[in-house]
């Protein structure tokens, strides 16, 4: 599938110095929503680019939740790309929650601290389970120009949706993140029901810590 290129009011960009580094800002509007693309040196025309496309997670990116592994993963990323010495991170709005939004994502927490998991929290309010659509992410690449790319997720399903938009993934890098008491049974749902690659959930499980 060819995906658009946006039009120029669409899209802006400007350098953007953080505390870890100067980036490229690419702001962009696709699908009702303002994304942006985080880049981090030179990736136009470059293969096997570094890139880790985030769903927005106001509680754990910016609040530091403790109850998924979204912001550290945020944060790992970005140091990852800085690092390796270039890379880029796109960051999808109105992914809350895998696309249920912010305050039906509240509203599931209430169940989980009843004992339901990520899914049946979802779905017993009559939630979908995963509505997310990583086609402003593939256009966003497409306008970067970047040839291919090695994809930091811990979600096979995040490569081939990727790929059905027409972005070559030439690898998965994982991404996994140390567990907390907060978070287990979060990623072990992950790991079960949503079938994410996350071999650290094990091991923290047969700790004597976590009994
Ligand atoms: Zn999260």
């Amino acid at each position: 599938m060819f995906e658009q290129a946006f039009s120029d009011e669409d899209v802006a960009e400007s350098d953007l110095v953080t505390r870890r580094g100067t980036f490229r800002a690419v702001a962009f509007r696709a699908d009702g929503h303002e994304h942006m693309a985080l880049v981090y040196g030179k990736t136009k025309l470059r293969e096997n680019v570094l890139v880790r496309i985030h769903s927005e997670c106001m509680t754990g990116d910016i609040f530091a939740a403790m109850r998924c592994e979204c912001g550290e993963q945020l944060d790992a990323a970005l140091n990852t790309i800085v690092r390796e010495g270039s890379g880029i991170l796109v960051y999808l709005r109105g992914h809350e929650g895998r696309g249920i939004g912010l305050v039906s994502k509240i509203r599931t927490h209430v169940l989980q601290d009843e004992g339901l998991d990520t899914l049946d929290s979802a779905t017993s309010l009559g939630l979908p389970v995963d509505v997310r659509d990583y086609s402003p992410a593939a256009r966003v690449l497409k306008h970067l120009r970047v040839q291919s790319v090695r994809l930091m997720s811990n979600n096979p399903d995040k490569i081939a949706a990727l790929e059905s938009h027409g972005i070559s993934v030439t690898a998965r890098v994982p991404s996994l993140m140390t567990p907390n008491a907060h978070n287990i049974a979060y990623l072990t749902a992950k790991r079960d029901r949503l079938g994410h690659d996350l071999p650290q959930v094990e091991e923290f499980t047969t700790l004597p810590h976590a009994r």
